[in-house]
């Protein structure tokens, strides 16, 4: 066993707190990291706030960007030293027809990063090598970090709507998906609306390339005004009045891709989904080569989040100034050494 600081969540509905605690040393197929960073997502908040855990206590934390200090039996094309990126996906069976399609995120037995296995909010941590992504020297960790999760859905997302250059995608929520989201429509050539309930936010959207902002409120009936609807939109938000805006905001034949989660059940009106021909899809993370997509961009300067930095400690406070939407852009812990 190994001893690390780490966030740890000790039951089911926490309190998150901050301790040392120990680890087991790598099995087969994985290694042990030195973590530099990782961010805070909201999923961090869903899995703290569960009636039941798979794991107790457990670490939390699934976009962590690491150095390799030791590997586990069997284990190749890795060596100490390498710098990698883990996400939520840890592991996944390989052969089942998810796996065998570039579905790998939907294998019934994948294992997760900080749900049912230790995650990355900690000095050390171990991970299988199964999606292990390399991150180039010159990328800061803390920047680096966010794309693990919310880079690469948000990428995955925007290529989800299918949309072509110059049509025109709506994007609900401008947190830490959001943001950068803006930044890949931008890059695959559509123009983009960007609407939130928060003015800082949307100042921020415009300053990275949004055409458009909106205020959340009426947000769908505004659209529709305008431009007769958009081609797609990207829901970022598990807001219900977000999901309405922007299923009302949408085109005929439109796209709905929604990505933020929660334990809300909102309505879609099955009358206009039909007659409009509408679109429905749910999304979250991505395929293997769209994460490593999120890496390249990021190399040449696209898709790069705005990260505001907290030394591992403070997480139980960030966390609670995440629910409240009071941070702009991602929260990075960054671990000392
Ligand atoms: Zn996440
Ligand atoms: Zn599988």
């Amino acid at each position: 066993m190994l001893p690390t600081v780490a966030v740890v969540l000790r039951a089911p509905c926490g309190p998150v707190s901050v301790e040392t605690i120990s680890i087991p040393e790598p099995g087969a197929g994985e290694v042990l990291l030195r973590m530099e960073a990782c961010g805070l997502c909201h999923a961090d908040l869903l899995v703290a706030g569960m009636q039941r855990l798979p794991v107790a206590p457990l670490v939390l934390g699934h976009e962590g960007i690491g150095r390799i200090e030791a590997l586990g039996p069997g284990v190749d094309g890795w060596r100490a030293g390498d710098r990698v990126g883990v996400t939520f996906l840890a592991a996944t069976c390989g052969q089942c027809e998810y796996c065998r399609n570039g579905l790998e995120r939907f294998c019934p037995w994948q294992s997760n990063m900080g749900f049912n296995r230790h995650g990355l909010l900690a000095e050390r941590a171990v991970a299988p090598v199964n999606y292990m992504v390399r991150v180039p020297e010159n990328l800061p960790a803390a920047e680096a970090a966010p794309l693990c999760c919310a880079g690469w859905s948000a990428w995955s997302a925007v290529c989800e709507t299918g949309l072509q250059p110059g049509q025109r995608v709506a994007l609900f929520g401008m947190g830490g998906l959001g943001h950068l989201a803006v930044q890949y429509a931008r890059e695959r050539g559509l123009r983009v609306v960007a609407v939130d309930v928060s003015e800082s936010k949307l100042h921020l959207a415009r300053k990275l390339g949004a055409e458009l902002t909106l205020p959340a409120e009426d947000a769908g009936r505004a659209l529709l005004k305008r431009f007769g609807g958009v081609d797609a939109a990207v829901v970022m938000t598990a807001s219900p009045d977000a999901i309405r805006e922007s299923f009302r905001s949408l085109k005929r034949g439109g796209t709905l891709v929604l990505v933020g989660l929660s334990t809300a059940r909102p309505e879609l009106p099955l009358f206009e989904t039909i007659l409009k021909g509408i679109t429905v899809r749910g999304h979250y993370l991505g395929t293997r080569e769209q994460l490593e997509e999120v890496f390249r961009l990021a190399a040449r300067g696209v898709g790069r989040p705005q990260v505001e930095t907290f030394p591992l400690r403070d997480t139980p406070r960030m966390m609670e100034r995440l629910k409240r939407g009071e941070l702009v852009g991602r929260a990075v812990a960054v671990m000392e050494s």
